[in-house]
């Protein structure tokens, strides 16, 4: 077997022993010890953080760095990269606009919330107004106001070094676009950091290679941790016609929408190219972080599916952080959902913002756990305003009602999003190919 194929069916193994797992193991709805029981669960989440997360994120802004740099370097001209950088752009958001109407569609006709128990409702918002997890919505509330400006200089670092330290991976992408351009502008006298850079992403590759035999194990920890805290009944649950609506729109979006523009814009078969690429869609799904994933996604890409160094270098780091339609499209569901389930039915008006707000929030979140859940309070807010009635306010703790089965609708959306990433380096591969290595002629021996 190869060692590509040992490695995804491992992986696959590490999920389903996971789920089996987190829910005939460890998940107990009425714990006779429940401080013995939490102490397991993070015990399992810190197996799963140690042997797998860390050491993906430990690469991954290093990777960052060097690929994109790399890429723009292999693009040469910055005429081409202004091409490939604004077919980019319009993919990001062509595709996100489009998760987020069919999300739209399906809650407006599904109407999950309609009909919600009040008491689980008001259950769920008490908590969450009481208990420790409100300090999201603190944060998100205190960072809403320069959330914008905190992009604007995100996206223009003073120090790149210290975006490095901090992890603000917009600033470590815009100092290496920078780099790689200048390098390229430096002519033959710049050869010399292009082979530096090139040599030092091979030497990442074969990093990844080692940490690619931590996923499976890695997986199965972090899986069976996310199954055990929450219990796979929870689909059954007074939420699970959200949870189900989440995933029929994902569903949609990753078996019809992307691969019908993969196969337009891409001219492959979008499904053979899924199939290789599921070592990185399974890590997207047992991790729950596109940043996370990157690494993985990058290698699969490149030595697997057929991406060109200079399209994939580009379009996945940069994707990992602004390109998640399938975030976007759960906001949409989610905020969509808690107004129905407060008895206020959004008008067209309102909708149109949802629509903008959640593309633009999902943009906004990072590529972490979670984070889809935080930027959520940019899109209620925003609707809040639009209905200009205190009385129809949506309070901000409603995220209350959703928060105890995020992680499962999170493994589902990151899938989605690392999937997106994916589909749009195949397509910027069109515009952007390696050139062919040719084989040098050996010089005849001499008889
Ligand atoms: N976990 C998602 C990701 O990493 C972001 C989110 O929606 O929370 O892509």
């Amino acid at each position: 077997m190869r060692k590509g194929n040992l490695l995804a069916l491992l992986i696959l193994i590490g999920l389903v022993a996971g789920v089996l797992v987190g829910e005939f193991v460890l998940f107990d709805p009425a714990p006779t010890d429940p401080a013995q029981h939490d102490a397991t669960l993070s015990l399992w989440q810190s197996l799963g953080d140690i042997i797998l997360m860390r050491p993906l994120k430990m690469i991954v802004i290093p990777l960052i760095f060097i690929s994109v740099v790399v890429g723009i370097t292999s693009l040469g001209d910055p005429a081409r990269l202004g091409l490939v950088g604004s077919a980019t752009v319009v993919y990001y958001l062509s595709t996100m606009l489009i998760a987020v109407v069919i999300g739209v569609t399906l809650v407006s006709r599904i109407e999950p919330g309609v009909g919600l128990d009040q008491g689980f409702r008001d259950e769920k918002v008490a908590q969450f107004e009481t208990h420790a997890k409100s300090e999201t919505i603190q944060t998100a509330e205190r960072e809403l106001g320069s959330a914008w400006m905190g992009l604007v200089r995100q996206i223009i670092p003073s120090n790149p070094l210290r975006a490095a330290v901090e992890g603000r991976v917009l600033s470590i992408i815009t100092f290496a676009i920078l780099l790689g351009l200048g390098i390229s502008a430096a002519g033959p006298r710049g050869d010399p950091a292009k082979r530096v850079f090139d040599s030092l992403f091979r030497a990442m590759m074969a990093m990844i290679h080692w940490i690619l035999w931590l996923t499976p194990p890695g997986v199965f920890f972090l899986t069976a941790w996310s199954v055990g805290n929450l219990g796979l009944g929870e689909m059954a649950g007074p939420v699970g016609l959200y949870m189900l609506t989440v995933v029929i729109g994902l569903a949609i979006h990753a078996f019809v929408i992307l691969p019908l523009v993969l196969a337009i814009f891409g001219r492959c078969n979008p499904y053979r190219f899924m199939w290789k690429m599921r070592r990185a869609l399974m890590t997207a799904f047992g991790t729950d972080s596109s940043s996370a994933t990157l690494p993985v996604t990058l290698e699969v890409a490149e030595e697997e599916a057929g991406c060109s160094k200079k399209a994939a270098n580009f379009v996945l780091p940069l994707g990992a952080t602004v390109n998640m339609d399938g975030t976007a499209l759960y906001e949409a569901v989610a905020v969509v959902f808690l107004f129905q389930a407060f008895g206020i039915q959004l008008a067209f008006p309102e909708l149109l913002i949802v629509v903008i707000t959640a593309t633009l929030a999902a943009v906004g979140a990072a590529g972490i756990p979670s984070a889809g859940l935080v930027t959520m309070v940019i899109v209620i807010t925003a609707v809040n305003t639009a209905l200009g009635d205190p009385t129809k306010e949506l309070p901000l703790a409603a995220i209350g009602i959703i928060l105890g089965v995020d992680r499962i609708l999170d493994m589902c959306r990151t899938t989605v999003n690392v999937w997106g990433d994916a589909t749009g380096a195949k397509i910027i591969t069109r515009l952007a190919p390696d050139e062919p290595v040719v084989a040098r002629k050996q010089p005849k021996a001499a008889a």
